[in-house]
């Protein structure tokens, strides 16, 4: 055991003796930051330890274990991506001002990347900053923004030099969502569900200070949104048989019992979401520090079909109650929230689409992984104003 696994473990039975899991959330969880629990790999002072990031499967499990609150949840673009953002690109300064808030829920985080012309290709977008002073001026629209109806921070990306390609010309900012000339409108889904948004900017003012890295990096850090995103979205590690295929498992229980056929391609399920599992438990324990690579796009490609193809069996065991569905009333969620089955069946057909589509997902594993030739790029070397769109 090395010293750093047995502070970890100190620390974490410290947590529970000290603190009740199932009190007050944020109590909780800023007693968790304090204690270098959020993040271990973070420094010391932001919410870690400075520890291997292996390490923080520990913690993970061991809290869950404790039915402790879960910060992804409540705020699972901040804790999953912001996060990681700021400790890459960000300046102390801003690691100080944001991380805390964020871990214990007090500020909800939004992503604003896509746009009507920019999802899979993102360095297509075209939301303007201009320079003015201390400050830069937002103009522009962007989509498909998940809790920005309840988000105090934006993670965006602008357009700040439209006369280089496209991938030079961008930079990455925090962005008030309480700002003058920010609209959220919502969008409603396939579930009922306003859980994402369309966000309007007009004229909104982002101080310097609140830039992430140089003027014209967006892109790079962009990808380190990207490749966190994927890993929160399908790498997680959760215990064994718990999760969707928890959900499958009891569903049999409840409606399949006669049948051998469902019961084989219930054991297939349930084989696929073992091995998804072990893989992603494997991706955690090996990554030491820094942003993710292509396992997360493994990971996340493989969990989106699964997935899917659980709550379609699902719902097929429970045949006419399976389309039954309790309300179309639209609601607006302020965090994400476990889904009865006939809901999950419905959510699942995003996982597919939401942090990158599986066809993109499919084209990075070709060109990074496999080194197969890239897929022809036309516009990669022109200066993005002389794109034709
Ligand atoms: C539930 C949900 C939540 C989301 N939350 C957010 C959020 O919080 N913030 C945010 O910024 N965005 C968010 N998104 C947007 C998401 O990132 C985009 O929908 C996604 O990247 C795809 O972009 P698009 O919808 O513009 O589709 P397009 O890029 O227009 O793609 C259309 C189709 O073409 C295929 N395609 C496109 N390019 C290629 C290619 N090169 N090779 C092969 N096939 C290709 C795609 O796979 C897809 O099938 C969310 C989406 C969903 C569904």
């Amino acid at each position: 055991m090395t010293a750093d696994r047995t502070r970890v473990l100190a620390l974490i039975d410290r947590l529970l003796a000290e603190h009740d899991p199932a009190g007050d959330e944020k109590e909780f969880l800023a007693a968790r930051f304090d204690l270098g629990l959020a993040w271990v790999w973070f420094p010391e002072g932001l919410g870690g330890l400075h520890a291997e990031r292996s390490l923080q499967t520990i913690v993970e499990q061991r809290l869950a274990a404790a039915d402790a609150p879960n910060p992804a949840r409540t705020n699972a673009l901040g804790v999953g991506m912001g996060a990681h953002v700021l400790l890459a690109h960000a300046t102390v300064e801003q690691q100080h001002r944001w991380l805390r808030p964020m871990f214990i829920g007090e500020e909800i985080w939004c992503q604003l990347f896509s746009e009507p012309g920019a999802g899979s290709d993102m360095a297509a977008l075209a939301a303007r900053a201009i320079r003015d002073g201390d400050e830069w001026v937002v103009n522009g629209q962007k989509v498909w923004t998940t809790l920005a109806h309840v988000a105090r921070w934006g993670m965006i990306v602008c357009r700040t030099d439209p006369d280089v390609p496209k991938h030079q010309g961008m930079t990455y900012f925090i962005v008030d969502m309480t700002a003058p000339g920010v609209e959220v409108r919502p969008l409603r889904q396939i579930t009922g569900e306003a859980e994402f948004n369309e966000v309007y900017f007009t004229d909104t003012r982002i101080p310097d200070g609140d830039r992430i890295g140089d003027v014209g990096d967006g892109w790079r850090i962009a990808l380190t949104t990207l490749m966190n995103e994927r890993v929160a979205i399908g790498g997680a590690v959760a215990p064994r048989g718990s999760g969707p295929i928890a959900d499958a498992v009891r569903t049999w229980q409840e409606y399949g019992h006669d049948d051998p056929a469902a019961r084989d391609r219930l054991m297939q399920l349930w084989i696929e979401s073992e091995a998804a599992r072990l893989t992603n438990l494997r991706a955690a324990q090996m990554r030491t520090r820094g942003t993710p690579g292509p396992e997360g796009s493994t990971s996340k490609l493989v969990y989106a079909d699964v997935n899917k193809r659980i709550y379609e069996y699902v719902v097929e065991l429970m045949g006419p109650d399976g389309m039954l569905y309790d309300t179309y009333e639209e609601i607006r969620p302020d965090e994400f929230t476990v889904h009865p089955r006939t809901k999950a069946f419905l959510r699942a057909r995003a996982n597919s689409i939401e942090g990158g589509t599986s066809e993109i997902m499919k084209n990075i594993l070709g060109e990074r992984v496999l080194g197969l030739a890239g897929e022809p790029r036309v516009d990669k070397d022109l200066p993005w104003s002389r794109v034709p769109r």
